[in-house]
């Protein structure tokens, strides 16, 4: 029995049990300010990993998720309308759904979100900043921001390099009259009473209770603050917060310096590219949201997707040419898991990914071993008839696969939503009803050749290699070259130049069907 090699996770949790301690928290955190993206996903992911691992080694974790509900909104991104420019500056949180079925702007991104993560079988603890403002959880660290807030000016000067003045104060009230928080300055404070007197551009003047939740901390402030607040000791995080300079360099003095507590066990990851369009981003209208990919992928394909890279490896995600490649990869990982194929030294290296891609408990068993790719093809004849479907597993040589249809019907869901908005036109492809015209222009002997397979075919039952090979060496024969020989028989079938891999896809179909179309082809 060989041992599992060990996932970057695990090495990373024994880490941080020699650094920590057993007692841990792993925080991650989003703000909910648009579509939740792939990109944003390979954080709570990330998360969850160590959280799982380092439970598995005897930790006493807790994982929680802070969504930046109290964050203001920014610009008018492009997936808002222009009448959103009034909101600007206002947590988002307090804005208005900009569709209109959510009780705020935070909740119709957040909600989503996490109903995609539950699915994904991660379930942290939810924490809206916005409630922690308001049930004074930030109190203690603002009280503390502000009695230091010429060390903290410093510090800010010297690390990130800032021009800040002296008696700059790192708080944003909220304005009581226009509701934004980063048009206000801070006039005076009086830390024994939780207030601030502030001055906003819009001319009001007025008075800010923070233990209220009236005023918001920026962010290189805030993080290190909630490290403290909720107990952090370990957190994942986007490269552009480790830059030098960077969010995690000023927060890690700060929380030191000034909160009294350490900083967490850094985690930083890379960007999820989507393929020629660049790194993932809202903002910048680049993105899938998770949503969109649950429709696609099974849970514990997305999982496996971005944990099977280390996070310090940039990933390029290509929702087109790139789907069946990745259902190959966690097909073969399946079978490698379970033991129908590869090496022990195979296993050993694989077993863990495998594992932390389930959703839930590692399955007894594996899922249906039908290839997506022949589902792909499939999905394109049977068009949503579950019984011809059946008919063409078993035909296909599947039939022991039928004890999880339930489950193959669920793939050819994700195919279809996968043909409808991402599959190349290559891979698409409708039968044709009547013989297509186009058969007529073949060469006497092209149509010798199609006769003669309709014979060979009806003669008895195929395998779908062993046609496909046969269509080779028959092809010879008739002195035609392979690549036209299935060009001839896409043509006859699809009408178009291409298709699926013509063995398997004529061993799925009808015989009857099979031989009097190759007949009339090779006859017209
Ligand atoms: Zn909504
Ligand atoms: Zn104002």
């Amino acid at each position: 029995m060989v041992e599992k090699v060990p996932h970057w996770a695990d090495l990373a949790a024994e880490e941080i049990l020699r650094l920590k301690g057993n007692k841990n928290v792993v925080a991650t955190g989003i703000t909910p300010s648009g579509p939740i993206h792939l990109g944003n996903l390979r954080e709570i992911l990330t998360g969850d990993a160590l959280y799982r691992a380092l439970k598995e080694k005897g930790s006493e974790v807790e994982f929680i998720y802070i969504a930046d509900t109290f964050d203001p909104l920014r610009k008018v991104y492009p997936f808002l309308p222009e009448s959103y420019a009034e909101h600007v500056g206002k947590p988002i949180c307090e804005i208005p759904d900009p569709e209109g079925c959510h009780e705020n702007y935070a909740e119709h991104f957040l909600e989503p979100f996490l109903d995609a993560i539950k699915v994904l079988g991660i379930e942290p603890k939810v924490i809206k900043a916005h409630e922690s403002y308001k049930n004074g959880l930030y109190t203690e660290i603002i009280d503390l921001t502000l009695e230091n807030n010429e060390k903290i000016t410093e510090i800010l000067n010297e690390i990130a390099g800032r021009n800040l003045e002296k008696n700059f104060v790192p708080l944003l009230p909220k304005c009581e009259k226009c509701g934004r928080l980063n048009t206000t300055s801070i006039i005076s404070f009086d830390t024994s009473k939780h207030q601030v007197e502030y001055q906003c551009k819009c001319g009001h003047t007025g008075i800010a209770d923070y233990s209220k939740g009236e005023a918001k901390l920026p962010w290189r402030l805030d993080w290190p603050g909630r490290w403290k607040i909720f107990g952090v000791t370990v957190e994942p995080f986007g490269k552009d917060h480790a830059t030098t300079g960077g969010s995690y360099d000023t927060g890690k003095v700060i929380t030191k310096e000034i909160f009294g507590y350490e900083p967490p066990y850094p985690f930083v990851y890379e960007w999820i590219y989507l393929k020629g369009k660049g790194a993932m981003s809202s903002s910048k209208g680049i993105a899938i949201s998770i949503n969109e990919i649950l429709e696609i992928l099974p849970p514990s394909w997305v999982r496996y997707l971005i944990l099977r890279y280390k996070p310090d490896k940039h990933i390029d995600f290509d929702p087109v040419n790139g789907y069946i490649l990745l259902a190959e990869d966690y097909e073969r990982l399946e079978r490698i898991y379970y033991r129908l194929e590869g090496t022990e030294e195979e296993w050993a290296e694989l077993a863990r990914v495998y594992e932390l891609s389930q959703v839930k408990e590692v399955p007894k068993e594996p899922g249906p071993q039908v290839p997506l790719r022949h589902l792909i093809t499939l999905a394109q004849i049977s068009l949503g008839n579950s019984e011809l479907l059946k008919e063409m597993l078993v035909r296909s040589g599947y039939e022991k696969e039928l004890s999880k249809f339930d489950e193959i019907l669920k793939r050819v869901e994700y195919v279809n939503n996968w043909l409808q908005k991402f599959a190349p036109s290559q891979v698409k492809f409708k039968l044709q009803e009547e013989v297509p015209e186009i058969v007529k222009s073949f060469s006497p002997k092209e149509k010798e050749f199609l006769k003669k397979l309709s014979e060979k075919i009806k003669e008895r039952d195929w395998q779908g290699d062993e046609l496909q090979n046969f269509i080779y060496t028959l092809a010879q024969e008739y002195e035609i070259e392979g690549k036209r020989a299935f060009q001839l028989i896409y043509l006859a079938f699809l009408n178009q130049t291409s298709g699926p891999r013509a063995g398997y896809f004529l061993v799925s179909l009808p015989k009857d069907f099979v031989v009097k179309r190759l007949e009339e082809a090779g006859t017209l």
